[in-house]
């Protein structure tokens, strides 16, 4: 068995409280990396880092701020700064789910979809990238959708946020590879969280039946992967998006 030891690499990740950035935090602390640990939700996040404090005896730091709104990006990284001068993984995890048929669509849930999905990763890799070329490089992981590779009925506004993370992963990752600093992503399938819970029974069946290997995936499932690409294991891995989908064909 490989094993893979972050011990003394500090790692945010977004939407932490909770489905697979929780998950990502689990193995991230199991590996026994610093973390910073990141969503909207300050008690959430506290009580996971006393969890994973208390079973892993890593160091761990909630970091609450509202990856959608650029200020706030900015001051939860001048947070970050007073806490470390190194940064050595960033997982772009936080997203939201909220479909609708194009024609009721509103401003509303297109403005909140790319804010939280999309311009989150842009203004948290500016961030991150800065801190990452002052300690020589590291990596930073984009949680995209396969809807953003092939698309779905009633996904045109989350669809199109998540092939944009696609986009600014290929971009950000030609741009920043001359300092070291690696950019991919994953594209999870359906994975059973929080997220998929807003389906109909029937809609969540029709999902699990588009599965070629017949189950839904789990949180940890995607944090396997998310860890590779953390990790050394990946070391000339860039630019790469990898799906977590359990061959699902929509
Ligand atoms: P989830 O269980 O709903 O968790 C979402 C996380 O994002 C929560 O921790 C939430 O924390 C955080 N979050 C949402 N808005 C935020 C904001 N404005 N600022 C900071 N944090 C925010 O979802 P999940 O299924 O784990 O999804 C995680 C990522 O995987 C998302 O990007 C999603 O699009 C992607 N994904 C999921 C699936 C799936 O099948 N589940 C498939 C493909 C891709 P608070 O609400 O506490 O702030």
């Amino acid at each position: 068995m490989i094993e893979i030891n972050l011990t003394d690499k500090h790692v945010l990740i977004t939407g932490a409280s909770r489905g697979i950035g929780a998950a990502c935090a689990k193995s991230f602390a199991a590996a026994g990396a610093i973390l910073y640990l990141n969503g909207r939700d300050s008690d959430k996040l506290n009580a996971l880092c006393a969890e994973l404090s208390e079973e892993y005896g890593v160091n761990c730091h909630a970091l609450p701020f509202d990856v959608s709104k650029a200020d706030d990006v900015k001051q939860g990284f001048q947070q970050l700064f007073k806490l470390t001068k190194k940064l050595d993984v960033l997982v772009n995890n936080a997203g939201i789910l909220d479909d609708a048929l194009v024609g009721m669509v509103t401003p509303q849930q297109v403005e909140n979809t790319f804010a939280t999905n999309t311009h989150s990763v842009i203004y948290c890799s500016q961030y991150a990238a800065r801190l990452m070329q002052r300690s020589g490089g590291g990596s930073i992981v984009n949680v995209a959708s396969i809807i953003g590779r092939v698309g779905n009925v009633g996904q045109a506004v989350y669809g199109g946020s998540k092939a944009a993370v696609i986009g600014i992963t290929l971009s950000l990752s030609k741009e920043l590879a001359a300092t070291n600093v690696r950019v991919n992503a994953v594209a999870p399938g359906f994975i059973d969280t929080d997220m998929t819970k807003q389906l109909t029974p029937e809609k969540y069946q029709e999902r699990v039946n588009s599965i070629a290997m017949g189950r839904v995936g789990t949180a940890s499932n995607v944090a396997d992967t998310v860890l590779f690409l953390a990790s050394d294991l990946s070391v000339y891995v860039t630019g790469q998006v990898i799906g977590v989908d359990g061959g699902m064909l929509i």
